[in-house]
C-alpha cells in the first residue's frame, strides 16, 4: 500500500531500496537512473565495472543515491555478497531486480549448441535467479515483504525459426520459476514477476541483428513494426516494482509491442 510520505512527495518507490543485476547496460541501466529518479537508493550490479560505475555517476549526478557491486550472478558467493551490501549501505532491500543476462553467439539449434554454451547460458540467466532469490528472499523478509522481478523474455512463449536453444529454455525457467516463486511467498507479502521484453533495439539483439535484412525478418512479426526500446521496459518494471502493483504477482509481464498477440500483422 502506498505510505503517506509517496502521497506527499509524489515519487513512486520512496522509502524503497532497489538491487538491479545487469545495471550496467540496457534495461538494467534504464530501470536503475529511472528507480534512483523515483527516489529508491539503487544498488547496480554488473560484471562490467566501468558500465556500473558509469550508471551510478549518471544517478549520483541527477541526485539519485547508488553504489556499484562487482558480482557475478551465475556464481553463488557474488549474489550472496550483492545481497549483503544492499543491507549493508542502505539498511533493506525492498525490491530485488534479477535482469542480468546473455545471448550467446554460438547458442544455435540443438544439434549444433555445445554443452558449455547451454551450461553458461543457463548458469547466467535462469540459476542466478534462483540465486537472487535464495539469498534475496531473506533480506525481502526482513524488510517486511518485497518485490522480486525475473527478467525473462517473448522467446519463454513463442518459439522462433531463428533457433537459440539454450537462451529460450533459460527464459522458460526463469517464467516458470518465477510462478512457483510467486505462489510460495505471496502470504509474506512478497510478489514475484516475470517480465517478458519483446524484441528491443539494446546492444545483446542489435550484435545478432547487425543488418538491415535481419532487422526486417524480425520487424515483420512485431505488429507495432519497430523494436522496443530499454525505457520502455524500465518503465514497466518501475510499475512492478512499485506499490501501484500491490495486486500484481505470478504474472508473465508482456512488453511487446504485440508480438505474442500477432498471426498476421499489418501491412
Ligand atoms: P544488455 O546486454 O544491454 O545488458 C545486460 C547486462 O548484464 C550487461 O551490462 C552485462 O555486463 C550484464 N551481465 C552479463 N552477464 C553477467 C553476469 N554473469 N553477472 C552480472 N552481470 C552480467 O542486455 P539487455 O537487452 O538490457 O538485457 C537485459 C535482460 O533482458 C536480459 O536478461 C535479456 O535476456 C533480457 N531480454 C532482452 C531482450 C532484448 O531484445 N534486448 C528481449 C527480451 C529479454
Amino acid at each position: 500500500m502506498m505510505t503517506n510520505d509517496q502521497r506527499l512527495t509524489g515519487k513512486r518507490l520512496d522509502g524503497k531500496v532497489a538491487l538491479i543485476t545487469g545495471a550496467g547496460s540496457g534495461i538494467g541501466r534504464e530501470s536503475a537512473l529511472l528507480f534512483a529518479a523515483e527516489g529508491a537508493p539503487v544498488i547496480v550490479v554488473d560484471i562490467e565495472d566501468h558500465a556500473g560505475d558509469d550508471t551510478v555517476s549518471a544517478i549520483t549526478k541527477a541526485g539519485g543515491r547508488a553504489v556499484y557491486v562487482h558480482a557475478d550472478v551465475a556464481r553463488a558467493a557474488d549474489t550472496e555478497r550483492m545481497i549483503a551490501s544492499a543491507e549493508r549501505e542502505f539498511g533493506k532491500l525492498n525490491v530485488l531486480f534479477n535482469n542480468a543476462g546473455i545471448m550467446h553467439g554460438r547458442d544455435d539449434d540443438a544439434v549444433s549448441t555445445d554443452e558449455a554454451i547451454w551450461d553458461l547460458t543457463m548458469n547466467v540467466n535462469a540459476k542466478s535467479v534462483f540465486f537472487g532469490c535464495k539469498y534475496g528472499i531473506p533480506a525481502l523478509r526482513r524488510a517486511g515483504g518485497g518485490s522480486i522481478i525475473n527478467t525473462a523474455s517473448f522467446v519463454a512463449v513463442l518459439g522462433a525459426a531463428t533457433p537459440q536453444i539454450a537462451y529460450t529454455a533459460s527464459k522458460g525457467a526463469v517464467l516458470a520459476l518465477s510462478r512457483e516463486l510467486a505462489v510460495v511467498h505471496a502470504r509474506e507479502n512478497i510478489r514475484v514477476n516475470a517480465l517478458c521484453p519483446g524484441p528491443l533495439r539494446t546492444e545483446l539483439l542489435m550484435k545478432f541483428l547487425d543488418t538491415e535484412a535481419k532487422k526486417q525478418r524480425r520487424l515483420v512479426h512485431i505488429p507495432m513494426g519497430r523494436f522496443g526500446t530499454a525505457p520502455e521496459i524500465a518503465r514497466a518494471a518501475l510499475f512492478l516494482a512499485s506499490d501501484e502493483s500491490s495486486f500484481v504477482t505470478g504474472t508473465e509481464f508482456l512488453v511487446d509491442g504485440g508480438i505474442t498477440a500477432a498471426y498476421v500483422t499489418p501491412e
